[in-house]
């Protein structure tokens, strides 16, 4: 199995960056990644206030899949996580290094929290431009939403050959929201398959777990994030169950869930939860 280092990384997502790595669709390969602050606080024992922020997130990659073409879409599945040993959480200019046993975050003596590892940052070169990998997208990049976890899949938009992937800022732990700007941030690894998507769901990156289908809004301010994730899963039940928008949005009313994966990165991310079964996919 191919083992794609994290001393390979970038931190904007753009078709202008070379691949560092290349791997096969179909192919399982792991990823390592850093945390979220390149290793300066945990590894460096640097403090939080003397790190170089731009740094931040450092995303292993690109990573070219070949096999994959403009329109289409990538569905990546997260076969595994395995995270470090420890892991940092920050509120303003506090953090706190918190230790990693048997399977369980250390906060407190009487506070373990088990690990639930989470993929904050995971995307493909944006159509046009740079994006810094601090921010969310149509493209996927720092979309902190608890659901991509070991045993889902996220699938992307494919806008350039190869997709370019890249992905990193691991969370041991996070919660909806991730309130105080971090999860428990940490080394990983990740285990991999990208497989191509001829027929999206969505234009839009969209999660799938085994139950459950999410779609996912990002956007500068909450209205528009909110609503790019609930118009794009009331259109995705109209098509899959062939009835019309009203229609799909009483059954998206009745049945989904709305939630807020994340709210402080520079864009907002909201996401629609629905039933796979309700969804018919
Ligand atoms: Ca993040
Ligand atoms: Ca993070």
């Amino acid at each position: 199995m191919q083992r794609l280092s994290r001393n390979e990384f970038v931190c904007e997502l753009s078709a202008d960056h070379s691949p560092a790595y290349q791997v096969q669709v179909g192919e399982v390969f792991v990823v390592e990644t850093q945390d979220c602050h390149g290793g300066q606080v945990l590894r460096e024992g640097r403090s939080l206030q003397e790190r170089d922020r731009a740094l931040s997130n450092p995303a292993t990659g690109p990573i070219l899949v070949e096999g994959l073409q403009p329109g289409d879409a990538a569905a990546v599945e997260v076969l595994d996580v395995k995270v470090a040993d420890r892991g940092i959480v920050v509120a303003g200019p506090e953090w706190k290094v918190v230790p990693i046993e048997n399977g369980a975050a250390v906060f407190a003596e009487d506070v373990r929290l088990p690990v639930e590892p989470v993929i904050g940052v995971i995307g493909l070169a944006p159509r046009e431009g740079a994006v810094p990998t601090v921010t969310p997208g149509d493209h996927g990049g720092n979309l902190d939403t608890v659901d991509i976890r070991p045993g889902a899949t996220i699938v992307l938009p494919v806008a350039h050959e190869g997709g370019l992937l890249a992905l990193g800022d691991v969370h041991a732990v996070q919660g909806d929201g991730e309130i105080s700007g971090t999860g428990l941030e940490v080394e990983a690894e990740a285990v991999l398959r990208v497989t191509r998507v001829v027929e999206p769901l969505s234009a839009r990156p969209y999660i799938l777990t085994a139950t459950q289908v999410a779609t996912i809004g990002s956007a500068p301010e909450w209205p528009e994030a909110i609503r790019t994730a609930v118009d794009d899963m009331v259109a995705l039940v109209a098509k899959r169950r062939g009835v019309s928008p009203a229609e799909a949005k009483m059954l998206v009313s009745l049945a989904g869930d709305l939630k807020f994966s994340q709210i402080v990165n520079p864009w907002m991310t909201a996401r629609m939860v629905m039933p796979r079964v309700l969804a018919k996919c």
